[in-house]
């Protein structure tokens, strides 16, 4: 077969390197308007140009103009797939996978580390972005769709839904990403400031730099107590917030029909609207948890984040 004849090159050609093949120098170009390296962005996990891969990656850059804004000078696009936030087995758990889809999110490989963007199912941009530097990695590795990273910090991250034609050629770079044995302070994945790009602090919930302020679980909490799906709609997910307020709804009902019946009171009454109670509480704290799990994606206070440059806070701070 040719194909198979200049597969099995002799060993001599092997020495040459690949680019020598291509008659072009390796080109360093823009793609809507983001810094990529297309030798990796648009070829197979052997190095070979696939134009549908070109499509898939053009679809997915289309939705990622944003990260202009928060790649450093000289960093490029290596590659994106579409993956899966990660997710606490519990959560996953209480809420059946009903709403896995509101999970959804791309990982960006650049140059320099990989860009986490949540996104829910609609894959669009909801003003949260995460990194994990590639000196933060301890080992990382793709076990079937499954992206497992262990940070030096000891924590460990699993993003699941890798798509599935991604998965050959993010095995093929993941050895070569630019791991460094030592750090001197090693951190996880760090969220972003939408506004400003400065990394976000964990304990803290507004930006160092810009001082943006984002939504808290204690008001999640506190609005989750209060209203049905109060937590998922402080959170602005409508849907999981409609569905469990409907449950909780429908539980608040049952509540006040067993406890007004004209029944005469006995045990079973009672036993049953203890049970209805602890229902409702929990339905309402695996909301709260949930909601709490989205605000961990850290969600602007205001979806308009007006403008910032670090000229603005000069100028106040000259005030
Ligand atoms: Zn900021």
């Amino acid at each position: 077969m040719l194909v198979n004849a200049i597969g099995n090159a002799p060993p001599t050609q092997f020495a040459a390197p690949p680019e020598d093949k291509a008659a072009s120098p390796v080109l360093r170009e823009k793609v809507f308007g983001l810094p990529v390296d297309r030798d990796i962005l648009f070829t197979d996990d052997h190095n070979v140009y696939q134009a549908p891969v070109e499509k898939r990656q053009r679809q997915w850059i289309v939705k990622l103009s944003f990260l202009k804004a928060f790649l450093l000078s000289g960093e490029r696009i290596l590659r994106i797939t579409s993956a899966r936030s990660p997710m606490k087995w519990y959560l996953q758990l209480f809420t059946g996978g009903v709403f896995l889809g509101m999970e959804n999110a791309f990982l960006v490989f650049t140059t320099y580390r990989i860009l986490h963007i949540p996104t829910g199912s609609d894959y669009a941009y909801r003003q949260s972005i995460a990194q994990v530097r590639y000196r933060d990695i301890r080992r990382i590795r793709l076990r079937w769709r499954t992206l497992e990273i262990d940070y030096k910090n000891g924590r460990s991250e699993r993003f699941s839904g890798v798509a599935l034609r991604e998965r050959k050629k993010i095995k093929q770079l993941l050895p070569a990403l630019p791991l460094v044995k030592q750090v001197l302070q090693p951190v996880g994945r760090r969220h972003l400031c939408p506004r400003c790009g400065a990394v976000l602090s964990e304990r803290k919930m507004s930006c160092r730099r810009c001082e943006l302020p984002f939504k808290t679980k204690g008001m999640a909490g506190m609005m989750a107590f209060l209203f049905p799906g109060g937590g998922h709609f402080y959170t602005r997910l409508y849907y999981p917030g409609l569905v469990f307020s409907v449950l909780e709804g429908l539980l608040m009902a049952l509540l006040v029909t067993v406890g007004a019946s004209l029944v005469p009171v006995n045990e079973y009454r009672v036993l049953i609207i203890v049970g209805i109670v602890l229902g409702l509480s929990a339905v309402k704290a695996v909301g709260w948890r949930h909601a709490g799990h989205f605000l961990e994606q850290y969600i602007p206070r205001s979806s308009r984040l007006g403008r910032w440059s670090p000229d603005s806070a000069r100028d106040r701070s000259v005030q």
